[in-house]
């Protein structure tokens, strides 16, 4: 087929439900991609394609470069994120500086800025889903589950993952602050090694999501500066409402504080 004349299919980089991500080469230049195929039949994959047409290009984004089509399924060839997920990086550092933590944030916070300012939810904001280039720049990956809004309109359905889930999702009706919350579980997550909301079973889980304050008490919190603090409270602010904007937090004088100037 098409796409093997042109590239060559190496390593696997990952599996997912609806297919599998692939290194191939292409056999023209020698560069390397990364190739999602994706198993037709569900219209929620051509909205992965759509989605991607969209927004690939901005920086923060994984770049999209070619569509191929055959009866079964779509293969996206995508910039190759060679550097992994944000999620192996994690766990290999464990706790991050603020520091580093603060600069993670903005460069995911330009990207999420930029899918609500284009309409899109992503709906799966977590660390599997961020993805590092050779150079260490961040990129927003797994289109797999956004949606556009149009004007006014709320979502509803449950997605995404439970642990990063937003307390209105569970309710049913919800917009684009979605994703702020699912990036301040993360951040949460940089800065003391935890997540925010934890339980043994789904139900637990989503119960500590809907009724749990977050509780900067505990002895892990000794070393996290107010304004960190601040921030994660304004992005983990139970009504949307008042939950801050992608814009807001870019503006938070943690994130300035810690990407204006140099370590
Ligand atoms: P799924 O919808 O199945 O979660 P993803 O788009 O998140 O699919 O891709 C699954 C995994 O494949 C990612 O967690 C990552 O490890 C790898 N992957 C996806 N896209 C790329 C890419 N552009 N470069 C490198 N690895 C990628
Ligand atoms: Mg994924
Ligand atoms: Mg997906």
């Amino acid at each position: 087929n098409k796409i093997e004349q042109e590239y060559e299919l190496t390593k696997t980089l990952g599996k997912g439900k609806f297919g599998s991500v692939v290194i191939c080469r292409s056999r023209a230049t020698g560069e390397e991609f990364a190739c999602k195929t994706l198993l037709k039949g569900e219209e929620i994959v051509h909205r992965e394609v759509e989605m991607m047409q969209h927004l690939s290009g901005h920086s923060g984004i994984v770049t999209l470069k070619a569509v191929y089509e055959d009866a079964e399924s779509f293969h996206l060839v995508m910039e190759l994120c060679s550097g992994g997920r944000l999620l192996d990086q994690m766990t290999k550092e464990g706790v991050y500086s603020e520091h580093k933590a603060a600069n993670v944030i903005k460069e995911l916070m330009l990207a999420i800025r930029y899918c609500h300012e284009m309409g899109v939810v992503h709906r799966d904001i977590k660390p599997e889903n961020i993805l590092l280039t050779s150079t260490g720049q961040m990129k927003l990956a797994d289109f797999g589950l956004a949606v556009r809004i149009l004007d006014g309109q709320s979502l509803s359905g449950i997605v995404g993952s439970p642990a990063y889930v937003a307390p209105e999702v569970l309710v049913g009706n919800y917009s684009e602050k979605v994703d702020i919350w699912s990036a301040g579980v993360l951040l949460h997550a940089l800065l003391v090694g935890v997540l925010p909301f934890k339980g043994n079973s789904l139900d637990a889980i989503f119960d500590a999501i809907k009724k749990e304050n977050l509780d900067f008490s505990g002895g892990m919190w000794d070393s996290v500066s107010r304004p960190a603090r601040d921030l994660l409270s304004g992005m983990l602010t139970r009504s949307s409402s008042t939950r801050l904007t992608a814009t807001d937090v870019l503006r938070h004088p943690w994130i300035s504080f810690y990407t204006e100037r140099t370590p």
